[in-house]
């Protein structure tokens, strides 16, 4: 057979187009979804079907918590728990069954049944609603952790009364994070970043030997560089705070993490709180019960959080009065970049 050279430098040019083909990295990747955006880097690991799969997962998640599909499994428990044993995919009971343990041990300051209250202000739509003290009042009594009652033999969900609603905003993110850092691991992905509208997962080694730069908003402009700066390993960083969604009303700031107990959105020192672990599902969920509990409370119960969830986690709050605090013996390379805020080490009790 005559090979000619015209054929032989088109065969070489095709055999090194498909292998820069198949080595090129792809991304990083971002999607609309779980009400907020969800972005992925895979960096020199990004190949079309890793993407694919891990937008995949997100699609399934988002469609298992959705408020709006009536086929999900949130619409079903909120619809069918007060007559009946809802029962739910592996997923959602995994959630459920993380955020009644995150009740429990921060008394109910995590409480997914403030929907009725969620739905009462609006706070997450365009037309947010100044509540009146007799509609908390109506609503409060529905209030409750312990009134889900969860059935792991068969994976259902009971409530204990008519009326009873939940809502995963304060966690669901979370589990999504750790969801992706799974596939990241099945693939063996060298390094990512994962962020769903401010919930992080730096996962891998960002490069040799050397730490990931993640920083914390600083609250008073949250669009400008931000307040900390923190050289960190495989983590998650979750934080939630006033800037996040809010309405003003003279003067005032109304902003979506709500009291349990009061019914209003949690009026204290802080502007954020910020919580470091392995796990981001239970990142998640701790910095919507730390912003309520307040520093002071926070501080004195974390050692016992960390030993009754069994894991490592470290806090950042950050106060109105320009303090930030950061939790005892905090492990990490830290800098707070704005000169008129001042530094504390907190001592637990
Ligand atoms: P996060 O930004 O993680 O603090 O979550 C806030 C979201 O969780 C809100 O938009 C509500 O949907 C929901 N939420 C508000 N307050 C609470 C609470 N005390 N416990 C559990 N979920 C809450
Ligand atoms: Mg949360």
């Amino acid at each position: 057979m005559k090979i000619t050279l015209k054929a032989l430098f088109s065969l070489v040019f095709s055999l090194l187009a498909f292998f820069l083909a198949s080595c090129s990295s792809l991304g990083p990747r971002f999607e609309r979804l779980l009400g907020t955006v969800c972005f992925v880097n895979l960096y020199e690991s990004g190949k079309e079907r890793y993407y694919d799969e891990i937008f995949d997962r997100l699609k399934q998640i988002d469609e298992e918590f959705s408020f709006d599909t009536v086929k999900s499994d949130l619409y079903r428990i909120n619809a069918f728990a007060a007559k009946e044993d809802v029962r739910v995919s592996d997923d959602v009971f995994t959630v459920l069954e993380r955020a009644q343990k995150i009740s429990e041990i921060t008394d109910g300051a995590f409480d997914l049944t403030v929907e009725p209250l969620v739905n009462l202000w609006c706070i997450n739509t365009n037309s947010p609603h100044l509540a009146t003290q007799d509609e908390i009042d109506e609503r409060l009594p529905l209030v409750g952790y312990k009134n889900i009652i969860l059935n792991p033999s068969d994976k259902s969900v009971r409530f204990a009364k008519e009326g009873v609603r939940i809502d995963f905003g304060g966690i669901a993110k979370g589990f999504a994070a750790d969801e992706i850092v799974k596939i990241c691991k099945k693939h063996r992905i060298r390094r990512a970043v994962i962020d769903l509208g401010g919930n992080v997962y730096v996962y891998g080694k960002k490069k040799k030997d050397a730490l990931w730069n993640v920083g914390v908003k600083n609250p008073e402009y949250p669009d400008s560089a931000p307040l900390v700066k923190l050289a960190l390993p495989e983590i998650s960083v979750v934080t939630s705070g006033t800037y996040e969604r809010f309405f003003e009303d003279k003067d005032k700031r109304y902003h979506h993490i709500l009291s349990p107990k009061t019914g209003y959105p949690v009026d204290n020192q802080l502007y954020s709180s910020t919580v470091l672990c392995t796990n981001s599902m239970t990142a998640d969920a701790l910095t919507t019960a730390f912003f309520v509990l307040g520093r002071e409370k926070t501080m004195e119960i974390l050692p016992s959080v960390r030993s009754e969830l069994g894991i490592d986690l470290e806090v950042i709050f950050i106060e109105k009065n320009h303090n930030v605090y950061f939790s005892k013996d905090f492990p990490y390379t830290r800098a707070v970049l704005y000169r008129d805020w001042r530094i504390f080490r907190n001592q637990a009790k």
